[in-house]
């Protein structure tokens, strides 16, 4: 429980900021592994791999989680998942899996839209 509260209390701290580590991330401020970027995203390898292949695509502009995505976002989001789909393909020909943790019941700690990507192992089902 007390974890739970934990990840809750970050999220919120996140939530609130005017801008998350990520943004130092795509100003190059803190170190990444980039490993793709263009225009409108860049995709890193998460510090606390899930997998053998871990790695997070985020949009450029900031957008919270996806849920506060907005219609005209729709573009972006679709060019998130187009690259998405083509890195993965690249890194882990036989198979990946996409997560994008929304809100606290979502686990998500970092409020700045990413899609995880990971793969490089056989995935099971169901997630939770
Ligand atoms: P979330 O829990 O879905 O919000 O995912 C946030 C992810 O960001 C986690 O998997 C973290 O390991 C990862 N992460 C946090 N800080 C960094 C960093 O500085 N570099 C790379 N990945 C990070």
């Amino acid at each position: 429980e007390s974890e739970n509260a934990g990840i809750a209390a970050k999220s919120y701290a996140e939530n609130n900021s005017a801008e998350t580590i990520f943004t130092k991330i795509i100003r190059k401020e803190i170190p990444a592994k980039i490993i793709y970027e263009d225009d409108v995203c860049l995709a890193f390898n998460d510090v606390n791999p899930q997998a053998p292949v871990h790695f997070l695509l985020i949009p450029k502009t900031r957008i919270d989680c996806l849920s506060s995505s907005k219609e005209t976002d729709a573009q972006l989001l679709g060019h998130l998942m187009y690259t998405a789909g083509q890195l993965g393909n690249s890194l882990c020909p036989k198979g990946f899996r996409l997560v994008i943790n929304n809100g606290q019941e979502g686990c998500q700690s970092v409020y700045h839209l990413h899609l995880h990507i990971l793969g490089g192992m056989q995935c099971g089902w169901p997630p939770v």
